[in-house]
């Protein structure tokens, strides 16, 4: 396993405070979000913590009348009179502090409801918008897989965090300002016994940080085991292999190895929090036996002594929580920025500023100059100085052994992928000069792995053109014309079946079906373009005689490209052209490439004595 080794070397504490000032650019980010996702409920929020923050304050100043009062009623027998205004005082706050509390609890689940959904959304526009190239990446899923995890409660927690440090903070000054009546060294002396625990606080934050950072590729290797366990896909395989055993052993070893280092981070933070424990504990004894003394000599009343207790034992409690609260936040901001980074990701394909208008119907036809090709960090050339032209209106097919280019072909078409050198034009035109959302428009895929959206067998068809909002006519037209039409009148519910096994009522299709289900969705879209790549790759025999025959006019007056390793299929194109590590090697008719004894040639003899 890589990527999850220990830190070398021990590091500074300067470290840990310069990388504190680095998150706080996305604690102000994350408080911006906050408040445009839901601004009046902030508001409210903010208004009622600084409310909330006071009322210790008001609670410890009413305990000194309240037991001077107590004080001097027993001593004159005077009864409840002198206590009774600062004990209901007391009472009152007390009950409005609970009021408060209920109140915030709701604002803030309301709050963060909100963001939480505001900041999925966000994920979901930019997981949309990235590049194909993106979803190649693992690094592109480390990001997803920290985004989406922290999207889910770190605004919350940052929220809860916010909301702790803004009312301790207000009930800290006050104390702070109550205890300076006893003596300024108080409150200095108190603050300055809470730097180390600062230190310590801020380092286990950006421990806990990086762990995160190496852990995600861990785990999301547990999780993908996770999910060959549990998934209906892996489900006929794990059991007729028996991988169970094998892929729960992978999963609890990687567990156990995150396991390890959390408790290591576990017991670090146990013994900080010890130390912070133990010097508090010295810090009030010192305190006490100073002021108890006082209070013996007479300089101080008991009520006096009272107030400083409370004062000092909620200010140094306060200064702790608030450091925690520090920790927290820091380390809910630097986990934010994981959020941010992915949301910084910038797609390379992308719209030209002015771009041309893409053509209605193809006039020249689409033509690919001198393409070279390589995916995004893999080591072989997938398409080489590659040329073809696809006059306009033709029907034409490309043939070749796997992994000769032909998908490359259709992405590229596509723009999901920019060539690294050479161009594609449309009617002449660049396709980077083409807005890439018309572009797409216009061009209408059967892919090789189709899509099988859980839904209802009409959205599984109008998912092919929901911006033209096709008709149920439309949708019948297209499912008929793909061979789809009579499975699916068979079906209960007909057009409106659920399909897969997601949700309750939901039909399971064969592979066939599911293809024929694609190809009424690649039918519906009304573009001047057709590609189908393997269209009948899943289809017996009869489906496809059936199904070819129908071919011709469906692809009528557009410009088609079918790629398909069938003969049977390919003898149906007006030209074909046969692909082999990402070149071009022969073009022409079936009878042409037969009679010049090429590569087709040779493939077609294989088969037949097959
Ligand atoms: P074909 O459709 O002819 O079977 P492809 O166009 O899918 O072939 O693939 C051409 C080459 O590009 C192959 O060597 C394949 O391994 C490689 N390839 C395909 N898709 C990717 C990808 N997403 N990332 C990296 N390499 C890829």
């Amino acid at each position: 396993m890589t990527g999850f080794q220990k830190e070398q070397g021990v590091p500074s504490v300067a470290r840990y405070f310069r990388r504190a000032g680095s998150a706080l650019p996305y604690l102000f980010r994350t408080l911006r979000l906050i408040s445009l996702a839901a601004p009046n409920w902030t508001a409210a929020w903010i208004a009622l913590l600084l409310v909330q923050g006071f009322l210790p304050v008001a609670i410890v100043y009413l305990t000194r009348p309240l037991v001077n009062g107590i004080t001097a009623a027993a001593a004159s027998r005077a009864g409840w009179t002198p206590i009774l205004w600062p004990a209901t005082l007391i009472g009152a706050a007390l009950l409005l502090a609970e009021l408060l509390r209920s109140a915030t609890q709701w604002i803030r689940t309301v709050q963060s409801e909100l963001v939480q959904d505001h900041i999925t959304s966000l994920i979901h526009d930019k997981s949309v918008a990235a590049d194909l190239a993106f979803y190649e990446s693992p690094e592109f899923y480390d990001h997803l897989h920290r985004a989406r995890a922290e999207a889910g409660y770190r605004p919350i927690a940052l929220l809860e965090t916010l909301g702790n440090l803004l009312t301790n903070g207000v009930t800290l000054i006050a104390m702070l300002i109550v205890l300076a009546g006893f003596g300024v060294w108080l409150p200095v002396a108190l603050l300055a016994s809470t730097l180390p625990v600062l230190a310590v606080v801020l380092r286990d934050a950006v421990r806990q940080h990086e762990f995160r950072i190496r852990a995600t590729p861990l785990e999301r290797r547990a999780w993908y085991h996770d999910w060959l366990l549990t998934s209906g896909d892996a489900a006929p395989e794990v059991r007729l292999f028996a991988l169970g055993d094998y892929f729960k052993s992978a999963y609890q070893g990687l567990r156990k190895q995150l396991r390890r280092e959390r408790f290591d981070l576990a017991r670090h933070q146990g013994a900080a929090q010890l130390f912070a424990g133990v010097s508090a504990l010295a810090l009030t004894a010192a305190a006490m036996v100073l002021m108890v003394s006082r209070t013996l000599a007479g300089l101080m009343s008991l009520g006096d002594l009272a107030l400083f207790y409370q004062a000092f034992q909620q200010g140094l409690s306060l200064a702790r929580s608030l450091l925690e609260n520090v920790g927290q936040l820091y380390q809910n901001s630097l986990f934010l920025g994981n959020i941010f980074e992915f949301l910084a990701l910038e797609p390379q394909v992308v719209s030209p500023e002015e771009p041309a208008a893409t053509p209605a119907c193809l006039r020249e036809g689409i033509r690919f100059q001198g393409v070279t090709f390589r995916y995004p960090g893999a080591g072989n050339i997938a398409l080489r100085d590659f040329n073809l032209t696809i006059p306009a209106g033709r029907l034409l097919a490309i043939m070749g052994p796997n992994g000769a280019g032909k998908s490359t072909l259709v992405k590229l078409l596509c723009r999901f992928y920019d060539p690294d050198s050479g161009s594609i034009n449309i009617d002449g035109v660049d396709l980077r000069s083409f807005s890439v959302e018309e572009l797409r428009r216009r061009i209408t895929v059967l892919f090789q792995q189709p899509v099988r959206y859980n839904s209802t067998v009409r959205d599984n068809i109008r998912f092919g053109d929901l911006a033209g909002v096709p008709s149920d006519d439309a949708v019948r037209a297209a499912a008929v014309n793909a061979g789809a039409g009579a499975f699916i009148e068979r079906l209960p519910d007909g057009y409106e079946n659920l399909l897969g096994h997601w949700f309750e009522k939901g039909a399971e299709l064969s592979v066939g079906e599911w293809q024929r289900v694609a190809l009424a969705r690649a039918f519906l879209r009304q573009a001047p373009v057709i590609v189908l790549d393997e269209p009948t790759s899943a289809m017996d025999p009869w489906a496809e005689t059936d199904w070819l025959r129908r071919l011709r006019s469906l692809a009528k007056g557009r410009t088609a490209v079918l790629i398909t390793h069938r003969f049977t299929t390919a003898m149906l194109a007006d030209e074909i052209h046969v692909m082999e590590e990402g070149r071009l090697v022969e073009s022409g008719s079936h009878p042409e490439l037969i009679a010049r004894g090429g590569r087709y040639a040779e493939w077609w003899a294989t088969q037949n004595i097959q």
